[in-house]
């Protein structure tokens, strides 16, 4: 059973009903209007209305049931998933990443230290293989294998024809009837493979639907940097834009002479246009705007990047006066703004950049020829 709605509580009280306590405030609300919009969101407890019939009471205590359990395993957090589609509200703990060294193996040592030693940063967070398991012994930063099964946890063969669909069928019970049998967080066994392309992709689809834990035999820096780009796109708060702080951001000690960019502070494509600058061997400022965490033809259309947005920033910054540059280069998606941010801006010379940013160093190469 779903969350119930203020609605489907306000069918119960008196007041639907023009019952005897209609509106009579001993909840501390002013009205059973208020209380029941009050208890869908849990903000008021059950009891502080003495005239609830037993079946609100019942359903009430059915639907707010967490639908799957959180369970911590060294620190990681899985499971305590509420919903089926991310967009309904969030989805809560993202999909361990976990690896099997086997201490029978001559190279075991070998294989803990490159699965210790990977990391990658994506947009500003560094993303590390979440557990290590040991089997035939243990040794640091490693659990047991076996206490695995200490933990309350449903348990699904990677290599099983019909995993995809008991996962989906797991989560489903879990949220849409909170079924206990199905309240466990479940994780996917996957056994050494031939074949890590058919892996990959198998274990992709069971981040997106619907695994808490992925546990492998195999590691390779390739697919789990893969798994975990997926992961982190999948794994945030579509209510919850990923932005940066607007502001001027340097790259290679720029000085006054400096190349001059700018973006939205829109987190992904500031460290798409972030990770080409500091690889150029050039200095250069970036002028990010604010705008709300929107990409800029969105923050466009949204007017969230206009002219007076650009001046403004600079202003704040102070800028003008930071730098003897009078040129900046805007994003090749907003080439249509050129006109409008050279009156703006009066004394600068607004030049069109690239649309995607791999571009940014033949561009930048060929700026520099025709200085
Ligand atoms: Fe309505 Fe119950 Fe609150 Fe009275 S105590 S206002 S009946 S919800």
């Amino acid at each position: 059973m779903t969350e119930l709605s203020g609605l489907q509580i306000f069918k119960y009280l008196p007041a639907s009903k023009k019952a005897e306590h209609t509106n009579c405030k001993e909840c501390g609300c002013p009205t059973c209007m208020a209380f029941a919009l009050k208890l869908a969101k849990h903000q008021v407890e059950i009891e502080k209305c003495a005239y609830i019939c037993g079946e609100l009471k019942e359903i009430y205590a059915q639907s707010s049931k967490q639908p799957q359990k959180t369970v911590e395993i060294n620190g990681v957090k899985i499971g305590g998933e509420n919903v089926l589609y991310r967009h309904e509200k969030t989805f809560i703990n993202k999909t361990a990443i976990a690896v099997v060294v086997d201490m029978a193996k001559p190279d075991w040592k070998e294989k803990l230290d490159r699965i210790k030693n990977f990391e990658i940063k994506r947009v500003n967070e560094f993303l590390k293989v979440d557990l290590i398991f040991s089997k035939n012994g243990k040794t640091d930063g490693t659990i047991a294998l076996e206490d695995l099964k200490n933990f309350d946890l449903i348990e699904f063969d990677g290599n099983n024809f019909d995993t995809a669909q008991k996962l989906i069928e797991t989560r489903t019970k879990a949220v849409k009837e909170k079924d206990e049998t199905c309240s466990a967080p479940v994780y996917v066994y996957f056994k050494h493979a031939e074949d890590l392309n058919l892996l990959c992709a198998k274990a992709a689809y069971y981040i997106c639907k619907y695994a808490n834990m992925l546990i492998f035999e195999d590691f390779d820096e390739n697919m789990t940097a893969a798994l975990m780009t997926l992961r982190q796109n999948i794994f945030t708060d579509p209510q919850k834009p990923l932005q940066v702080d607007a502001g001027i951001y340097e790259f290679n000690n720029p000085d006054e002479n400096s190349l001059v960019f700018m973006t939205t502070n829109f987190a992904l494509t500031y460290f798409a246009v972030a990770g080409e600058l500091e690889n150029l061997d050039v200095p250069s400022y970036l002028i990010v705007t604010p705008s709300d965490g929107m990409s800029v033809l969105t923050a466009w259309s949204a007017e969230k990047f206009t002219a007076k947005v650009v001046a403004n920033t600079l202003k704040k910054f102070d800028f003008r006066n930071r730098i003897k540059t009078r040129r900046i280069i805007i994003p090749g998606l907003l080439a249509h703004m050129k006109e409008e941010l050279e009156e703006e801006l009066e004394d600068f010379e607004i030049i069109v950049g690239t649309i995607h940013a791999y571009e940014t160093k033949d561009f930048v190469t060929a700026l520099l020829q025709n200085r």
